[in-house]
């Protein structure tokens, strides 16, 4: 659909709980003109995360928050209708910070730099905001930097079945480790196992998780990738063995109470646990490697890329209670515009 307004979701209140559409102003703006040394992208995809929430919020974090009246900050990929710089030309598929909106200007300047998606990749545009894009990466250098996971060592990772966490165990699988997932229900756990090649799947939502964690790693647990934080990541510290590493992704069972997580920390000195918390753009210098990996095992049928796709702009701040409510498979994007249409 061509649009003759910028539609943006604009932050109107910082959500208390879950996040709600009257937390957004949806503003018909102008489409912007692009200046000297810019170009005007139209967003196609945009890529829905757990850390909108965190950005939402005034909670202490590694950006600036979303400053109450602005555009919606949020990761996406357009494409390039026109342009005043040789950097963009018109028919490129670029990704960056796009925004809760139609369209938005990339240029020269550091802050409104975009990258260009290389033509001719075998896979779908989707998947680069996904296994080969931004989750992909933090899956990759996570668990390859920090959890360090070496052949027969056991891997864990919670909120197994989403975005990162699918990625981190078919890596983990990759690299020769067992590797066994914590997700909410049993199709999420059947999935991952029958459909991603993990050995095993606890569900965290019957009643005897933690006996079946236990059952399932008989030999305790080397690499905890913690994507979820709280009573999950403290019975996964509990079974860690001596020297174990933890990558410390992300607590999302924490995002939406707006409370301080608490953890037993005996573990770690009991068991000498290294817990590193990182932010994926930490890596940023090494992008170009951990993509071309990525593409790589994507194209050889090694890593299953997956995206839970939602289509219409208007609908993201419903669709991103997704991710809170276990309603994604891999990667929740919303689809803002048609790529074959522009
Ligand atoms: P996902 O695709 O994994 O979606 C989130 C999933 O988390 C849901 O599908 C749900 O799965 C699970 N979940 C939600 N609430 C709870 C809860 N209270 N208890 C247990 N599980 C829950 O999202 P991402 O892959 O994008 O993100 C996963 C984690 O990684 C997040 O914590 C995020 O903040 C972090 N992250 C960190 C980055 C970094 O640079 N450090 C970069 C990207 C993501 P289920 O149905 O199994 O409950």
């Amino acid at each position: 659909m061509k649009n003759d307004v910028n539609r943006q979701f604009r932050l109107k209140s910082r959500p208390v709980g879950r996040i709600k559409t009257s937390d957004f102003d949806l503003v018909k703006a102008p489409i912007p003109e692009p200046g000297a040394g810019e170009a005007l992208v139209r967003v196609l995809y945009l890529s829905l995360d757990p850390t909108n929430r965190i950005w939402m919020s005034d909670m202490d974090q590694y950006m600036p928050p979303v400053e109450i009246g602005a555009v919606m900050r949020g990761g996406g990929i357009g494409v390039v209708v026109k342009s005043n710089t040789p950097a963009y030309q018109v028919g490129d598929h670029v990704s960056g910070l796009t925004g809760w909106q139609d369209y938005t200007i990339a240029g020269e300047k550091p802050e409104l730099r975009m990258g260009v998606i290389p033509k001719g990749l075998p896979v779908p545009l989707p998947a680069m905001l996904g296994a080969c894009g931004m989750t992909g990466l933090t899956a990759y250098f996570g668990l390859l930097e920090l959890g360090q996971p070496k052949a027969g060592e056991t891997v864990v990772v919670s909120a197994a079945a989403g975005a990162v966490g699918s990625v981190v165990g078919q890596i983990a699988k990759i690299k020769g480790c067992r590797v066994v997932g914590i997700a909410g229900g049993p199709e999420k756990c059947r999935h991952i196992v029958e459909d991603l090649g993990f050995d095993a799947a606890v569900d965290y939502k019957s009643a005897d998780w933690k006996k079946k964690l236990a059952e399932a790693t008989p030999n305790g647990i080397d690499v905890n990738f913690e994507n979820v934080g709280g009573e999950i990541m403290e019975a996964v510290m509990a079974r860690m063995n001596l020297f174990g590493r933890m990558p410390l992704c992300g607590m999302i069972s924490g995002y939406n109470t707006g409370e301080p997580m608490r953890a037993d920390f005996s573990p770690i000195l009991m068991r000498r646990i290294n817990i590193r918390g990182f932010i994926v753009t930490d890596f940023f210098p090494k992008f170009a490697e951990g993509a071309r990996q990525l593409a790589e095992w994507v194209a050889q049928g090694k890593i299953k890329h997956e995206e839970t796709i939602v289509d219409g702009l208007e609908e993201a701040p419903t669709a991103v209670n997704r991710l809170f409510d276990g309603q994604n498979v891999g990667k929740l994007i919303v689809k803002v515009a048609d790529p074959e249409s522009q």
